[in-house]
């Protein structure tokens, strides 16, 4: 069975667990580095991306992920977790540093702090209910990133090789849709593993 870790530094790390488990794979709380040659995916949750930033440095996440990436295990990021996977944030100095994308923090506005939308995403979901919590947006893609769905002419999921992205919160809401999604990228992720070995 494949095993999918979610990064729990800060964050909501509860909620995607239960959405692994439900998607049918092995849900692994990740506090050390040295749990990630176990895994066959990772989620980077939601939550407060300067202080999860932060304590992936502390705790060697950094060089420990961008191994895990180049190892070719998928990594998803929700929210904080997408800006967490950005080569480029605004004003700001990129964490990780993964994906083709340009983001911006906070993009929706401080008096609609949170908000939920029907989502179209292409080859995913068809109305996928979204939760938006200070969100980031995609202001740019280049490179191999692929837009996913955008909200209000804002992108806001994006895909790239083993990578996945989304501004909004998927763990939030019953749907599995995108959980299932990455699950089925881990699977084709570990085959391709394989093979090579
Ligand atoms: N606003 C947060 C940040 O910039 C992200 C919010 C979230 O993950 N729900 O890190």
């Amino acid at each position: 069975m494949l095993k999918v870790g979610v990064l729990a530094l800060q964050g909501a790390v509860a909620e995607h667990l239960k959405c692994i488990e439900k998607a049918g794979a092995i849900p692994v709380t990740v506090k050390k580095t040295e749990q990630l040659a176990d895994l066959d995916g990772i989620i980077l949750p939601g939550g407060e991306s300067t202080t999860i930033g932060r304590l992936m440095n502390l705790y060697g996440f950094i060089g420990g992920l961008k191994a895990f990436h180049e190892e070719g295990k998928p990594i998803f990021g929700t929210c904080a977790g997408m800006i967490l996977l950005a080569k480029e944030i605004e004003g700001e100095r990129p964490h990780l540093g993964l994906m083709d994308i340009n983001v911006e923090r906070n993009a929706f506005g401080r008096q609609i702090d949170s908000f939920e939308a029907e989502l179209m995403i292409p080859g995913v979901a068809v109305n996928f209910p979204a939760v938006f919590i200070r969100a980031p947006y995609v202001k740019e893609t280049y490179g191999e990133a692929r837009i996913l769905a955008k909200y209000n002419q804002k992108t806001v999921a994006v895909e790239q090789g083993t990578l996945l992205a989304t501004a909004f919160h998927p763990e939030l809401t019953d749907d599995p849709r995108i959980h299932a999604y990455f699950i089925e990228m881990v699977k084709k992720a570990k085959q391709r593993r394989l093979l090579v070995k």
